[in-house]
């Protein structure tokens, strides 16, 4: 089974860019963020302690985070492989996710890390709040407040990875297309060793 992160910033194309993977590979997909807005949505007791966090522009706390992300991940033993999109996002949750899938003899093949400079970034974001309909994306100091969390907490993650030789930058600056076909690349270097 085969276990592929997408990282980076709010707002640079992980979700496109999974919609697309998980296209063509067939892979389980699981977004923390979506799963906190299904959440939100239904109203329940993890959606109304989420929500607190995501409408500050701040992470929800790692053990409740972990606890999801475990319920989701057990969802999907039968899957050729999965890819996760938004987690991990601190250290804890990286260092949790390993000892999860080590457990059953498994790991991270492939970290995927979109690059793009803030200033598109928070456009982008600007952008995607007229339709996303998540409060969110529309109020800049919470994006910036996002951004900066991003900086502090998650980026540290690419050295960690690094250091396990399963990191691969992209440049999420280029067209979607483009995009893909670096991230499709990564992949087959990945798969042929
Ligand atoms: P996203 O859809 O990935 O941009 O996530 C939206 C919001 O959900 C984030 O700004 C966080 O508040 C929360 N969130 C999503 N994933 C995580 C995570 N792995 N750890 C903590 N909070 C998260």
């Amino acid at each position: 089974m085969m276990h592929i992160v997408l990282f980076g910033p709010p707002g640079a194309g992980k979700g496109t860019q999974a919609g697309l993977l998980k296209e063509r590979l067939r892979f389980a997909y699981i977004a923390t963020g979506d799963l906190f807005r299904q959440h939100i949505k239904e109203q329940t007791e993890l959606g109304r302690l989420a929500q607190t966090y995501i409408d500050r522009g701040d992470l929800v706390p790692d053990e409740v985070t972990i606890e999801m992300l475990k319920n989701e991940v057990n969802k999907f033993s039968g899957a050729p492989g999965i890819i996760f999109d938004g987690f991990p996002r601190t250290t804890v949750q990286a260092e949790a996710l390993e000892k999860m899938l080590g457990e059953n003899g498994e790991k991270i093949d492939l970290v995927l890390a979109l690059e793009v400079p803030e200033d598109v970034l928070i456009q982008r974001i600007l952008n995607r709040g007229k339709t996303s309909g998540r409060s969110d994306d529309t109020d800049r100091k919470t994006i910036i407040k996002r951004l900066k969390k991003y900086k502090e907490v998650t980026e540290p993650l690419k050295d960690y990875y690094r250091k396990k030789e399963v990191l691969h930058v992209i440049d999420g600056l280029q067209d979607i297309e483009a995009v893909h076909r670096d991230i499709l690349q990564a992949l087959e270097k990945t798969v042929g060793g």
